[in-house]
C-alpha cells in the first residue's frame, strides 16, 4: 500500500492523548504542547503534556497489574508480541511516513527503523518462552538449590528521538517478554511514533495497565518523583550521559536497578591494509545513518596516513553526492537535524574545527530557507584538540585525522570517557582481533558501519552506560534471580 505523502492522515489517525490503565486520557488541565515538523519547522499536530500527577496516574496504573501480568502464560505474552511485530510490519508505510513526518529522516530510512523496531517485538516473542533457572545440589549434598527468574517488577521507560520506534520497541519488547509492567515517557520531538505503538500493542491484546504512555514537555518533573517513589523497580534509559548520570543518582536513593544506553564518541579507524571500497561504504553507513543523529555514529576518523587522502577523496565524493531534502521527499537521502539547538550545535562544532585550521573537503555550510537542513560534510586536518573530537556531532559531519602506527592510534580512539562502539577497518585477522580486544568500547564493527541488530548485546563501556539491550541478555535486564535452598534430610 503507499501512503499519500501530501495529506499526511497518519498525524490525523494517531491518538493525541496520555495512554494510562488501557484507557486514552487528557493531562491534567487539559494541558497540550506542540510536536513539529523537523523539514518546515512547522506544527503537526498538539498532544498531551502530562503533569506531575499524570505521571503518579500512569505508574499507579503500571503497578496495580503487575501481579497479574507476572503470572500470565509465557507463550501468551510471546503471542501478543508475535502479533505486535505483524501489526507493525502490514503498517510499515503509515509508521514510517509518521517518523519521517516527527522526526525527519528520510522515508527509506524510515521503512529501515520499522523493520528493525519490529525485529524487536519478533525477537523477544521467541525468548519469552525461553525464560529458565536452574536446579543443584550443594557441594556438600545436603542441600538443593532451586533458582528460578521472576520480572522486575514495575518499569519506567525514557526513550530518546532519534529512532523514535526501535528505541520503543526495544525496551518494551524484553520488559512485556519478562512479565513486567511499564510507564513509558518518549522525547517530546517525537512522541507520535510511540502513542502509535499503544494503539498497535492495544490491538495485539496486551492488557490495560501493561504499558502506559506518558508525554511531557517537563521531563524532570514528572519522571524524578516517580524515581524516588520507591515503586519503581528498573529504570531503561536512552540518552545523553548528562541525563543519564542525573538519573542514576536518583535511582540511587531508592536503589533502582538501570540499564543505561548513554553517548558515544565513536572512532571509525581504517588500516593502510584496509579495502578502501569496504571502508568508505561503512563510513557511508556509519557517518550517515540517521543524518548522524546515532550514539553509534563515526565520530572521530582515524585514517592511517599512507591511505588518508585516497580514503577522503572517495568518501567525500560519495558525501557531496547525497540529496538532502525533506525525508518525504523518495528523491532524498540526507534529511533535516531534529531542530534548531541540534543543528546549531553541529555549526559550532565545524567552525571550531575550522579555526584550529581543519579543511572543508564537501559541505560545511548550512542552507538559508525553512527546516534545519545541514549538508553532508567532510572535514580533513582535524586537530585532535578540535571540540568535535570530544564531543558527540550528532550530525553529517565527518572528521578525518591521520595516524601513524597501530599504538598510537589505539591509544587516540581510547583517550574518551565513552566507549559505545568502534568501527575497525582492516585485511589482517591478527591486527583485527588485537584491536577489537584493545578497544574499549562495548561492540566493534569490523569492517562494517552497522552494528545494530535486535539479536545482539547493544550497550557500551565507560560513560556510554550500564546494562545491554537485545540479543540473548535483553531480556536479563528485566528478570531477576530468586533462590529457594531445599534442605534434604537423610532417611532416619
Ligand atoms: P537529547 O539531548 O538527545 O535530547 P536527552 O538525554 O536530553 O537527550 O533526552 C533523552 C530522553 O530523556 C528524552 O525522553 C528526554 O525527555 C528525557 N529527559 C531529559 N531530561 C530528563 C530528566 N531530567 N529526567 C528524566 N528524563 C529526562
Amino acid at each position: 500500500m503507499t501512503v499519500d505523502v501530501t495529506r499526511p492522515d497518519v498525524v490525523t489517525d494517531v491518538p493525541k492523548q496520555l495512554f494510562i490503565g488501557g484507557a486514552w486520557t487528557d493531562a491534567t488541565g487539559g494541558r497540550t504542547f506542540a510536536v513539529d515538523d523537523p523539514a518546515t519547522g512547522d506544527v503537526l499536530c498538539e498532544i498531551a503534556d502530562a503533569a506531575p500527577a499524570d505521571g503518579r496516574r500512569a505508574l499507579k496504573a503500571a503497578v496495580a497489574v503487575q501481579e497479574e501480568w507476572a503470572a500470565t502464560a509465557p507463550r501468551a505474552r510471546s503471542e501478543i508480541l508475535r502479533r505486535a511485530y505483524e501489526i507493525i510490519l502490514a503498517r510499515t508505510d503509515e509508521l514510517a511516513l509518521l517518523m519521517t513526518l516527527e522526526m525527519g529522516k528520510p522515508l527509506k530510512e524510515a521503512r529501515g527503523e520499522v523493520a528493525y523496531a519490529a525485529e524487536f517485538f519478533r525477537w523477544f516473542s521467541e525468548e519469552a518462552v525461553r525464560i529458565d533457572g536452574g536446579f543443584s545440589t550443594t557441594p556438600d549434598g545436603a542441600n538443593r538449590i532451586l533458582v528460578m527468574r521472576r520480572p522486575v517488577g514495575p518499569c519506567l521507560l525514557i526513550t530518546p528521538w532519534n529512532f523514535p520506534l526501535a528505541m520503543g520497541t526495544r525496551k518494551i519488547g524484553p520488559a512485556v517478554a519478562a512479565g513486567c509492567t511499564m510507564v513509558l515517557k518518549p522525547a517530546p520531538q517525537t512522541p507520535l511514533s510511540t502513542l502509535a505503538l499503544a494503539g498497535i500493542l492495544t490491538e495485539a491484546g496486551l492488557p490495560p495497565g501493561v504499558l502506559n504512555v506518558v508525554t511531557t514537555t517537563d521531563a524532570g518533573a514528572v519522571v524524578e518523583p516517580l524515581l524516588r517513589g520507591g515503586e519503581v523497580r528498573k529504570l531503561s534509559f536512552t540518552g545523553s550521559t548528562q541525563v543519564g548520570r542525573i538519573l542514576l543518582a536518583q535511582c540511587a536513593d531508592t536503589v533502582v536497578r538501570t540499564s543505561m544506553e548513554l553517548g558515544g564518541n565513536a572512532p571509525f579507524i581504517v588500516f593502510d591494509d584496509a579495502d578502501l571500497d569496504v571502508a568508505v561504504d561503512g563510513a557511508m553507513t556509519a557517518k550517515m545513518r540517521n543524518m548522524g543523529e546515532a550514539c553509534t555514529a563515526a565520530n572521530r576518523m582515524f585514517v592511517h596516513r599512507t591511505v588518508a587522502d585516497a580514503f577522503a577523496a572517495r568518501f567525500a565524493e560519495r558525501m557531496a553526492a547525497l540529496t538532502v531534502g525533506p525525508g518525504t521527499d523518495p528523491g532524498s537521502d540526507v534529511g533535516p537535524l531534529i531542530d534548531a539547538a541540534g543543528r546549531g550545535k553541529v555549526e559550532e562544532l565545524v567552525e571550531d574545527a575550522l579555526r584550529r585550521d581543519a579543511k572543508v573537503v564537501t559541505g560545511g555550510t548550512a542552507p538559508d530557507g525553512p527546516g534545519y537542513f545541514y549538508p553532508p560534510t567532510v572535514l580533513t586536518d582535524v586537530s585532535r584538540d578540535a571540540a568535535l573530537m570530544r564531543t558527540e556531532i550528532f550530525g553529517p559531519v565527518a572528521a578525518i585525522t591521520t595516524f601513524e602506527d597501530e599504538d598510537e592510534v589505539v591509544r587516540a580512539a581510547n583517550d574518551t570517557e565513552w566507549g559505545l562502539v568502534g568501527y575497525l577497518f582492516t585485511r589482517d585477522v591478527d591486527r583485527a582481533l588485537r584491536i577489537s580486544e584493545r578497544l574499549e568500547v562495548g561492540m566493534v564493527g569490523l569492517n562494517t558501519g552497522l552494528v545494530s541488530n535486535p539479536a545482539a548485546p547493544f550497550g557500551g563501556v565507560k560513560q556510554s552506560g550500564l546494562g545491554r539491550e537485545g540479543g540473548r541478555v535483553g531480556i536479563e535486564e528485566f528478570l531477576e534471580y530468586k533462590y529457594v535452598a531445599i534442605p534434604v534430610r537423610n532417611r532416619t
